[in-house]
């Protein structure tokens, strides 16, 4: 028994191509003094100009940024000399999400840490089956990583997407882990080996920061500007993620500013902090969304 009907499958398999070549020409748009807005606008137009949507706002987290950074509205930030940048990108098709992270290197000293990234996502892949514990995938890329003389992020993890979902129910840690969920036949997971230096304290914390949100319930709201405001997020995104560049002339822009920090402060809508290794270390990132199959698994991305 399935977890998706062939039509669903389909979807997930659109979904999936349009993010694979979104990667792929947005790797060759990324330089040093790139600026991080085009090329959060670029990948996610190209998502919409291919006939998906963006799942989520383009990730684009430099350095010892290890997730959660796009551009807020008029980000002047540009990518810097010598840096190691994760680009982070996801798509729906008719709401079935696929995910995919590739970092672009700019600094040689850092080359072998995104190695380590690939191969550990390489070995999960592997391996991932019917009824293979996450805490054995967890362990195999906890493996590769050390054989390499690297350490995992040990607080992130891969995940289960679903229909209008991109963390949805199981985890794929990146250490061995004491759990007993087995991965299951037709479902659908990203997978993403988070990597950084041996002498980091190897977890990420959160940033002050914020510039991805998410719609959290209809509430009562005072003001009308508000109120339209998260009808717009509601009907447009729903549980998933965006940035505030998604929600321009929504709201006269006199107004805007206010209307959001109503949403925050009655939590009708949530951010996502950025995450930030805990000891500023580099941190190098790899991901692929696979569908789980009867041997093994099919890279959607
Ligand atoms: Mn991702
Ligand atoms: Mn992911």
């Amino acid at each position: 028994m399935s977890v998706y009907d062939e039509e669903a499958l389909k979807k997930f398999r659109l979904s999936g191509k349009i993010l694979r070549e979104t990667r792929e020409e947005i790797k060759n748009f990324v330089h040093e003094d790139t600026p991080i807005i085009e090329i959060c606008e670029k990948a996610e137009n190209l998502i919409r100009r291919k006939g998906g949507k963006p799942a989520f706002p383009c990730n684009v987290s430099i350095n010892e940024i290890a997730a959660h950074y796009t551009s807020p509205p008029n980000d002047k930030t540009k990518i810097p000399k010598n840096s190691l940048v994760k680009v982070d990108i996801g798509v729906h098709v008719d709401g079935y999400v696929t995910d995919t992270a590739v970092t672009l290197c700019f600094n040689p000293e850092y080359e072998s840490l995104v190695e380590a990234a690939e191969q550990a996502l390489k070995a999960a892949i592997e391996n991932i089956r019917p009824e293979i514990s996450t805490s054995k995938l967890g362990a195999i890329i906890e493996k590769t990583i050390k054989s390499r003389g690297f350490k995992p992020i040990t607080n992130l993890t891969g995940h289960q997407v679903g229909r209008y979902l991109v963390h949805a129910g199981t985890s794929i840690p990146n250490v061995s882990q004491l759990s007993f969920s087995k991965i299951k036949l037709g479902e659908v997971y990203a997978i993403e080996p988070f990597v950084t230096l041996p002498n980091a304290i190897g977890r990420v914390r959160d940033s002050e920061e914020v510039t991805i949100f998410r719609f959290l319930k209809s509430r009562s709201l005072k003001s009308q500007h508000a109120k339209k405001l998260l009808k717009h997020i509601e009907e447009n995104f729903r549980t998933l993620p965006f940035a505030e560049r998604w929600l321009k002339n929504v709201v006269p822009q006199a107004h805007y500013h206010e209307a959001f920090k109503e949403l925050l402060a009655s939590k009708s809508v949530m951010g996502y902090p950025v995450f930030v290794e805990a000891s500023g270390k580099p941190v190098a990132q790899a991901e692929h969304t696979v569908l789980i199959v009867k041997d093994g698994s099919l890279i959607l991305t």
